[in-house]
């Protein structure tokens, strides 16, 4: 299961950023996911909750941010969002030569919580 070591990064990620911010209790981490990294929020939330007993997260909510699949089509020249997990073809044109701009992110934005 992909998100269970995704949450398992990410509470390593909290434990060492919340040494380093001096938070003993952090109450909600923000994380950016892209719909193109192919992570399921629900599943990551539910791999959150059950891996950060133990952890300074453990009462932390987990605020996930999801970004669209956004690119350029070489072939009409414009830019475009996509709903869809995947791009196969430009939604706008259907052409087959685009790249691909927004959508892997998958990062720690940052943390709240109390020293
Ligand atoms: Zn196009």
């Amino acid at each position: 299961m992909h998100e269970l070591s995704i949450a398992l990064s990410v509470l390593d990620i909290v434990r060492s950023t919340a040494v380093e911010a001096g938070l003993a209790r952090v109450d909600t981490v923000r994380l950016r996911v892209g719909r193109a990294t192919g992570v399921l929020p629900d599943a990551l939330r539910f791999a959150f909750e059950c891996s950060k007993a133990g952890t300074p997260a453990a009462g932390a909510t987990l605020a996930i941010e999801e970004v669209p699949i956004g690119g350029r089509c070489e072939d009409c020249g414009r830019e475009f969002t996509s709903p869809e997990p995947y791009v196969l073809a430009c939604p706008l044109c259907g052409g087959g030569s685009f790249r691909i701009t927004t959508g892997d992110e998958l990062a720690v934005l940052d943390l709240e919580g109390e020293p």
